[in-house]
Parts: structure tokens; C-alpha cells; sequence
């Protein structure tokens, strides 16, 4: 990719596409923004869309297509069996990652159940950098347990690590050598490693891990579903890699692999999802799930449209310039929000900028669920809607206590290639406004707490009249603007 360099010397981004489909946005007033929160049980989920200005609660099938992939969506074949919109997919997978078989499935998680039903049975161990929501709830479900091995930057706040997402290596071998192979059916490697700020692992540390695994005759499977993040991180921050073209570093990444799987709503821009695998062996083990759970092994549950989208924007995801706008985008959040002394996640990751919570309110206890409170005062002071994740996200002990979470965090997702560079400042302003008026923001406690996933549907109330003062020095410092 050329780099374009601004004449002021600033470290600008600058989107590589034009927009030939817009979206009207509306922004609430502030005292109205207030209501909207309000009627949400201040749970952002709950929120109308309508009633959202920058929408930042995830970078999940919120990507916006390219001009060829909509075009692509027109020649669909809508065939029962034997599609050839089935068939371009399976190329294109075929000649990025160099595996002979794919088995599609509807979503992410679709593929981490089939792979769960496969490999995991009671006692199982699956060892992983990082676990995702998803995986785990697979996991555990059917009575495995998940281990995480992420290194130890990866977990600090703050610091220059560049490859926050990478494995311990040497905890790896430990827990393979103390729990033995046979309770080991995989290891997993998670791309973009999504729950820890979106960070990657080097290419240098897949090949370690994988080494090891091979040495054990241990399958080595990748969540790729955040790999165009990766990818982009690996060819800018990895020295080795630097001449390397996005294909290139591709195509090493997967031959380390035995299986990977992968969303389509985050890789390929559009929605979907399935496994690619090495072996006939193992393809064959997972093959006859896939008309159970997910529907004919042509299309997995997913629409012909949506394959055609995917296949094309597979293809664009070997474009640096096309997958570098994320991160650009992220990193100049980040960075002017840390330049503001805002404490946010560095280095920045893919996916979005996340606020640590626990330095941002400190005077707000986690048991008011702070992250969540920040995420309201955000929605009422700019129309923004990011995600809690932090205490809310967590469930409580089976003795009713709360548990804590490790990081209290309000993700800003940025889905790629929606918003431009003054909506992006816009955010930056009005969290940075926040910031200043920290003191005012208060907690929340639950009305109505549901005892599963209580983050998705649970409604809260302020503990004070905080959010009166939030709207009342809002429109002394801002007057009668939005
Ligand atoms: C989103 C995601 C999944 C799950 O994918 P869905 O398509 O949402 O089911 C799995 N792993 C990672 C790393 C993800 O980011």
C-alpha cells in the first residue's frame, strides 16, 4: 500500500473508497437521548436503532459491502444442491487457505458448535489464547473446559506490546505435558483476539505454537473470523514479515492449520460463516452435522446472496488497502483519546477502541456495573451506542454474589468502512467531554435481572439523579446545540 502523507505531517487516515449508498442518520436532543436510555432499561441493546446517531455496539454484519460485491449478489444460484454460488465459495476458500474442504455453516458460532459436538467431550480441555463468548459456552456446554495461555502483556491495560494476542508458549507445553494428549483434542489460535481489545498474535508465535502442537499430534484449529485485522497487524508490525504480500502471509498462517473456521460477518463483509479443513479424516468426522444443525452441505443455513458477497469480499480481503481501514480508523481514536489522557486499551487493536473503565470512574463501584453506566452517560451525551463489556457481561456465583470482571470496559466497535473521519471525531469529542465531567457520572442497579445473558435483556435504573445533572451541564456547555 502507498502510504499518503499529509503536508502538515499529521497522522491523518484517509478512507481508500467513496460512498454511493448513504444511510440518513438522526440525532436525538440531549433531553430526549436522556428518555431513549430511559425507556432502554439504560441497557443499550435495548435502544431503537432510530434513535441512534454513531452506532458503535459491534463491528458484526454491520460492515459495509463493496459496489462488486453487491454486484455479485445479482448472479446468485439459488440450486437446492449443486449451487455454483456454492462452488465459487468453495474456490475462493480453497485458494486463499490452500485447504481441500469446506463445510459451511450459518454463522461463527454455528462452526464452534459443530466443532464442539465433534471433539469435545466431558473432561476435554481446549487450550486457547483467549476464549470468545461463543466458543466457550460451546465448550462448556457439553462439559469440556477452556484454558487461556494468552501472554501476559496481553491482559495489561496499557503498554507497546504489538502482539498482545500471542500464546505463552512455554504454558502451553505445561498444560499439554500435565493433562496428557488424549484431553487435548485441539489447540485453538483466535485471530484479532476479540475480548482482549481486538489484538493480534505474530505470525512468529502461530508458527511456535503450532510446532508444538505437531509435536503432540495435536490438531491445530484458528478462529479466523477477525484474521483481516490480524493480517494487517502481522504485515505492519512484524519485521519478518514486512515484504510479505496479504496473500502471502495468508496462505502461511493457514498452512500451520489443520482446521479453521471462521464468521462471515466480520471475515468476507457480509454474513455466514463455515469450517475449512486440511484432512477428508477430519472433514468427514463433522460432515454429517452440518444437514442437522445447519441445512444441505451447499449452503449451511446461509442465503446464495450472502455466499456471493462473502466469496467477493474474501478476495477484498487481501487488498491492505481495503483491510487497513479498521485499523486506521481505530488507531487514530485511540491515540487522541490517550493523547487526552482518556484511558483507553493500547496499542490499538482491530475491532473497536475500548475504554478502561475501571481508571475512566473510578468513584464508581464495579458492583453499579460501571462499565454499563459509562456506555449510558455516552449514549446521552452524543447519540453514541457502544457495548458494556464488563461486570453486566459476567454471571453471577451460584451463591447469588457478583462477579467481578478482570476488565471493566466500554467498546467502541468501528464497523468497517461505515462512518468517516469527522463521525469519528465526533465520538472523540464527546468522550472526551465525558472524561471531563467524570464526577457527575454515577452507577446503576438492575430492575429486572434475568438470570441467563443478563447483559442482552436486563434492565437498569441510575442509583441517583446523576443523569439529570449529565443533561443539565451538557446544555450549559453546549447551549442550544444537538
Ligand atoms: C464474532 C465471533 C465469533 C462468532 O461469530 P458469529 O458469526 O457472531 O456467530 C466467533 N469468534 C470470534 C473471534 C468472533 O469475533
Amino acid at each position: 500500500m502507498s502510504q499518503i502523507k499529509f503536508m502538515s505531517g499529521e497522522n491523518i487516515p484517509l478512507e481508500m473508497h467513496k460512498v454511493r449508498i448513504v444511510q440518513k442518520l438522526c440525532l436525538p436532543t440531549v433531553e430526549q437521548r436522556q428518555k431513549n436510555m430511559e425507556a432502554a432499561g439504560n441497557n443499550t441493546f435495548l435502544l431503537q436503532n432510530k434513535d441512534v446517531f454513531i452506532d458503535m455496539l459491534t463491528d458484526s454484519g454491520v460492515n459495509a459491502m463493496s459496489d462488486n460485491q453487491q454486484a455479485a449478489m445479482l448472479q446468485a444460484d439459488d440450486a437446492y444442491a449443486g449451487s455454483a454460488t456454492f462452488t465459487r465459495l468453495e474456490g475462493k476458500l480453497r485458494e486463499l487457505f490452500g485447504m481441500d474442504y469446506y463445510l459451511p455453516t450459518h454463522q461463527g458460532r454455528a462452526a464452534e458448535n459443530i466443532l464442539a459436538e465433534t471433539y469435545v467431550k466431558p473432561g476435554t480441555v481446549i487450550p486457547m489464547n483467549y476464549h470468545f463468548t461463543t466458543t466457550k459456552a460451546h465448550i462448556t456446554r457439553l462439559g469440556g473446559r477452556v484454558e487461556e495461555l494468552i501472554c501476559d502483556e496481553g491482559l495489561e491495560s496499557f503498554n507497546d506490546y504489538p502482539f498482545k494476542g500471542n500464546f505463552n508458549v512455554d504454558k502451553l507445553r505445561a498444560l499439554i505435558e500435565s493433562e496428557g494428549v488424549e484431553k487435548t483434542p485441539f489447540v485453538r489460535l483466535e485471530a484479532g483476539t476479540n475480548l482482549i481489545g481486538g489484538q493480534p498474535l505474530s505470525l512468529r508465535n502461530i508458527k511456535d505454537v503450532c510446532a508444538v502442537c505437531r509435536e503432540y499430534g495435536i490438531l491445530t484449529v484458528l478462529d479466523a473470523s477477525l484474521l483481516q485485522d490480524n493480517l494487517y497487524f502481522i504485515k505492519q508490525r512484524e519485521e519478518a514479515c514486512k515484504d510479505m504480500t496479504i496473500r502471502q502471509i495468508t496462505r502461511e498462517i493457514a498452512d500451520q492449520m489443520d482446521i479453521l473456521y471462521f464468521s462471515a460477518r466480520k471475515l468476507g463483509f457480509a454474513r455466514g460463516g463455515g469450517i475449512c479443513i486440511r484432512s477428508e479424516a477430519e472433514c468427514l468426522k463433522m460432515k454429517e452435522l452440518i444437514p442437522v444443525y445447519e441445512g444441505f452441505l451447499t449452503y449451511g443455513g446461509m442465503s446464495v446472496r450472502e455466499m456471493e458477497a462473502v466469496t467477493v469480499g474474501l478476495e477484498e480481503t487481501m487488498d491492505e488497502d481495503v483491510i487497513s481501514q479498521g485499523p486506521q480508523f481505530i488507531r487514530y481514536m485511540v491515540d487522541e483519546l490517550h493523547a487526552a489522557g482518556v484511558p483507553v486499551i493500547t496499542p490499538a487493536g482491530g475491532l473497536g477502541c475500548h475504554i478502561d473503565v475501571k481508571q475512566f470512574l473510578p468513584h464508581v463501584p464495579q458492583e453499579q456495573y460501571s462499565a454499563g453506566a459509562l456506555a449510558a452517560a455516552l449514549y446521552i451525551a452524543g447519540g453514541i451506542r457502544g457495548m458494556e463489556r464488563g461486570t453486566m457481561s459476567e454471571q453471577r456465583e451460584p451463591d447469588g454474589s457478583e462477579h467481578l470482571a478482570a476488565m471493566e470496559l466500554v467498546r467502541l466497535a468501528v464497523p468497517r468502512r461505515v462512518y468517516t473521519l469527522s463521525q469519528v471525531k465526533y465520538v472523540i469529542d464527546r468522550v472526551k467531554w465525558l472524561y471531563e465531567n467524570r464526577e457527575i457520572v454515577g452507577g446503576l442497579k438492575f430492575i429486572e435481572e434475568p438470570a441467563v445473558l443478563r447483559f442482552f435483556f436486563g434492565r437498569l435504573a441510575p442509583v441517583s439523579d446523576w443523569q439529570e445533572k449529565l443533561v443539565a451541564k451538557f446544555r450549559a456547555d453546549f447551549g442550544e446545540s444537538l
